[in-house]
């Protein structure tokens, strides 16, 4: 049950089925390293440097995507950092684990429905995502059958129903955005018809990966509410706002849509004052306010990502003194348990 919600005997009894049903559910999880995979790989003996596959999280790059990064500057280095599986991911490091911050702790009613923050309710809508980041603090959490997902979505739906001490639903990655049209409209509609509810904010990365996926219908499905529509855009390299990226970017500005960005400092890809500055002139060039730039979380197989707090704080500095305040985001680390994000600067 989301904290603080009242439950109807209906919903408890189809959340005691669903338990049943779905051990993963409100199951306590242990946060141990992920398993070393040692198995050679076609891509290995193609490319010393890459592997194929990670165990569970294989690569997924939309060929798409993959061209338009080729012709643009840097686009293949931010494209190879981010989503090629890298060797490194192998290494055991006891301080990454698989669920880092203690998200299976998190929720009972569903296990795409989370509750870490007050008044807000964290539902992880889509099933999947359109691309796979080497460095996401998800990468070990099971896909789910359609069936459950389906099954999931309505049970998080119903606990959000009930929790009156909500005020904003965040849409989270399995990325929202990949939902099919109609299920889309479905869950905008189920949360815009609770009076409660004051916005409905969205954590995306697709108008980025796959902007052909923002067509009218979409967005008719997604901005047809009376709730205000917050979208925080994630990207982490300014090549990725190409041509494409910024015409999606440009539809959503002009629903009305308010649009943050979010992103991940990662070593080797933009932890340099020069690539930040970049990014977010970038950014607000098309509209998009600069909001958070996280520390990474310690996942399992992303330790060769990490940069150490400090550096990260000097960054920030170091682009006050280059950009104006509002083009500078804070600096954030998150950690389990606790209500909002620690900000570091
Ligand atoms: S799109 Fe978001 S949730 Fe999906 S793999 Fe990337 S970081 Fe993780």
């Amino acid at each position: 049950m989301v904290p603080n919600g009242k439950s109807s005997p209906d919903a408890l009894k189809k959340r005691s089925q669903f338990k049943s049903k779905h051990p993963l559910a409100g199951k306590e999880h242990d946060s141990k390293p992920a398993k070393q995979d040692t198995s050679q790989t076609k891509s290995e003996k193609k490319n010393a440097h890459l592997i194929d596959s990670i165990n569970d999280f294989p690569k997924k790059i939309p060929p798409l995507f993959r061209s338009r990064m080729g012709q643009v500057p840097d686009g293949l280095i931010a494209l190879e950092q981010q989503y090629e599986p890298q060797k490194e991911e192998q290494e055991i490091h006891p301080d990454f684990v698989q669920d880092p911050l203690e998200e299976e702790q998190c929720h009972s009613a569903s296990p795409l429905l989370l509750q870490k923050y007050r008044g807000r309710a964290l539902m992880l809508a889509g099933r999947t995502c359109p691309i796979h980041c080497r460095f996401c603090f998800r990468r070990h959490r099971p896909t789910l059958s359609k069936e459950q997902h389906e099954e999931s979505l309505e049970y998080a739906l119903d606990a959000i129903e009930t929790d009156t001490s909500l005020r904003e639903v965040i849409l989270s990655g399995g990325d929202p955005l990949t939902l099919d049209d109609s299920t889309l409209g479905l869950v905008v509609q189920r949360l815009s018809a609770l009076a409660h509810l004051e916005r409905i904010r969205v954590h995306t990365r697709v108008p980025i990966v796959t902007p052909e996926r923002i067509t009218h219908s979409l967005l008719d499905n997604l901005c047809n509410s009376r709730l205000p529509t917050v979208i925080v855009l994630h990207t982490n390299h300014p090549s990725e706002l190409d041509t494409a990226a910024s015409q999606a970017i440009k539809a959503l500005r002009e629903r009305g849509v308010l649009l943050l960005h979010q992103g991940v400092l990662l070593r080797g890809l933009n932890d340099s004052a020069e690539v930040l500055n970049t990014l977010f002139k970038r950014l607000i060039s098309l509209g998009v306010t600069p909001y958070y730039l996280h520390l990474l979380d310690p996942v399992a197989g992303s330790a060769h990502f990490s940069v150490p707090d400090e550096d990260g704080i000097t960054l920030i500095h170091r682009l006050r003194q280059l950009l104006p305040g509002y083009m500078v985001p804070r600096l954030a680390r998150e950690i389990p348990g606790k209500q909002s994000k620690t900000i570091l600067a």
